[in-house]
């Protein structure tokens, strides 16, 4: 199997220094095997994609040094996938059908009375759960032996970490963790190299693996980027993104020496 990996984002927000080590060492990691980086735009939530973010990645990769195939696979063309294998899981008897409103979703709608005509209050239609007992019945011994690779060690996934999760919502029809196995198979990613703030997810991510007959690729979650609080940076906490260094006067190769050496945990 060739050598692949992928950088992932959604384009819900300028890429920050912390997208930028990933890219980066997926970009490198690819190119010392011989193999090839993957660009792939995770755009199903579209209440949070925008189009001047997803341009924004294209150009903040491509001033940081990095080049990718083309066309680049964005998940909004692909949400009949997404939901034929929301349908299989369905048919199997996974999945169950959650129709409680969330509790952040139920507030926002008392508080906010302009948004009475939204779906919040009563949502007709429900998210789809995975039942963990039900995986476990289907795929009997298999459930309890399910490993995953991260920096080459075998781990054992426990998918009881992230509980019954939401593989179909309400508002925008799939959820990531769906749409992540599907990409991740249907590109032939042979390595994910992410962030440690997805470890976790990568124990429910094996498991749909497992019931989707999809192969597993090998893991490597690596230390987050932390800032000069030992907070780890992020979009929402408005992180200084790439393009405001760019806008200061740095270079690709200033960012990446700060990425070097940057504290990280
Ligand atoms: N799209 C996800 C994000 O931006 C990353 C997905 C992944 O690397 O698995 O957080």
């Amino acid at each position: 199997m060739m050598y692949r990996t992928r950088f992932a984002p959604s384009p819900t927000g300028y890429l920050h220094l912390g997208h930028a080590f990933s890219a980066l060492t997926a970009y490198e990691l690819a190119r010392a095997a011989g193999g090839e980086f993957i660009l792939r735009i995770e755009d199903i939530d579209h209440t949070r994609s925008r189009p001047q973010y997803e341009t924004a990645i294209y150009e903040d990769l491509a001033w940081l040094g990095l080049s990718w195939q083309t066309p680049v696979l964005r998940q909004s063309n692909h949400l009949p996938d997404y939901q034929a294998a929301l349908e299989r899981l369905k048919d199997l008897g996974l999945l169950y059908a959650d129709h409680r409103t969330r509790k952040g979703e139920a507030e926002a709608a008392l508080s906010a009375p302009q948004s009475e005509d939204n779906h919040e209050t009563a949502p007709a239609n429900p998210a789809w759960r995975l039942s963990l007992e039900a995986a476990r019945k289907y795929l009997g011994s298999r459930y309890d032996h399910l490993t995953f690779t991260d920096h080459g060690q075998t781990q054992k996934a426990d998918p009881s970490i992230n509980g019954d999760v939401i593989l179909g919502r309400k508002d925008i029809g799939v959820a990531y963790h769906l749409a992540v196995v599907i990409d991740d198979a249907r590109q032939g990613i042979s390595h994910i190299i992410r962030g440690r703030d997805l470890s976790d997810a990568t124990h429910t991510q094996v498991l749909l693996q497992a019931l989707l007959d999809l192969p597993a690729p090998e893991y490597s979650h690596h230390a987050l980027l932390l800032d000069s609080e030992g907070r780890r940076l992020a979009k929402r906490k408005g992180s200084k993104s790439l393009r405001d260094y760019r806008n200061e006067g740095l270079s690709a190769a200033d960012i990446k020496a700060m990425i070097t050496t940057a504290p990280k945990g």
